[in-house]
């Protein structure tokens, strides 16, 4: 490939541009420190939790950890289709999206090893769903950009790892984490990283909507690309949930004590089922815009 000229050469960074916008947003917010997170009192309310309600949150722990791993070291493919295509605004910003990714692996990585099972093998708690998503799908649809950046190739790679990784099961993991160790007042922490990881995501997934809606705008066969994989994928997300719910649930039945650890399976799964509702509707909202310019001012106006 050759450099055929230069956009700060000819012009200038587009500053109004909505992948600018949010790459300042970036800058602004995405300012902080998984080494300063203080997880004291987080190894004493592991130590202090029944061994049974120990076990019980090791399956999200394992969800989480091995996801924000998977998305950091398959992000890259997605930052070179965007530099070859020389969209300048868009590889600025998925320079700070690269670098949330490596925070969120040390975050967990380190809350691992500060309550003590940092050398445990958690990869035992991940279910074929989880499987086909994260060591298939998403892995699979980043490495095609490496060889095309087609539309199609693009929409899929920002359906999976935008719209369902993010969009669905890492929102819903939030969600989990804040219904059960909030209620009970357990692991300030984490919870705290989760903030910040959940102000992170907030733009990640700003960034897949947008490549997606500007893909879709005006194309029926483009949309339909979205829409068909995002129902193709449904079943398997929605497998992740169903799975680590049940396994909560069947270590509640089991346990001979009354846990402190409250949780409501029901509420879990209608919690994912509406954000992957709300990420379709996103990119449907995209009927509303003629052309590019008013989807970029429309975007623009959001961040
Ligand atoms: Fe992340
Ligand atoms: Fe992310």
């Amino acid at each position: 490939m050759v450099h055929e000229s230069f956009q700060t050469v000819k012009g200038q960074i587009h500053w109004d541009h909505p992948m600018y916008k949010l790459y300042e947003k970036a800058k602004r917010n995405g300012k902080w420190n998984p080494a300063d997170i203080d997880f004291s009192q987080d190894r004493e309310d592991y130590n202090n939790l029944h061994p049974d309600e120990r076990i019980a949150i090791l399956p999200l722990i394992s969800s989480f950890s091995a996801g924000e791993e998977a998305v950091t070291l398959d992000i890259l493919p997605m930052v070179q289709a965007m530099a070859r295509q020389g969209r300048l605004e868009d590889t600025m910003f998925l320079t700070t999206f690269v670098h949330d990714e490596a925070k969120h692996t040390e975050l967990f990585s380190r809350w691992q090893q500060a309550v003590g099972v940092g050398d445990m093998d958690l990869s035992v708690f991940h279910s074929d769903s989880y499987k086909r998503i994260f060591y298939e799908e998403l892995p699979a649809a980043m490495d095609r950009l490496n060889t095309d950046d087609s539309p199609e190739a693009v929409i899929r790679a920002a359906t999976v790892y935008n719209m369902i990784v993010e969009g669905v099961l890492a929102e819903s993991g939030y969600y989990s984490f804040r219904q059960v160790f909030k209620k009970a007042g357990l692991f300030p922490g984490i919870l705290q990283g989760i903030d910040y990881l959940n102000m992170d995501e907030g733009r990640h997934i700003q960034f897949g909507i947008y490549t997606i809606q500007r893909l879709v705008v005006g194309s029926a066969a483009n949309y339909k690309i979205f829409n068909d994989y995002m129902d193709e994928l449904w079943e398997h997300a929605f497998g992740i949930v169903e799975y680590l719910t049940s396994l909560a649930e069947e270590q509640r039945k089991q346990a001979a004590f009354q846990s402190s650890l409250e949780f409501d399976p029901d509420m879990m799964k209608e919690y994912a089922v509406k954000q992957f509702h709300i990420r379709k509707s996103k990119v449907d909202r995209v009927k509303r815009y003629q052309s590019l310019s008013e989807l970029e001012a429309a975007v623009t106006g959001d961040i």
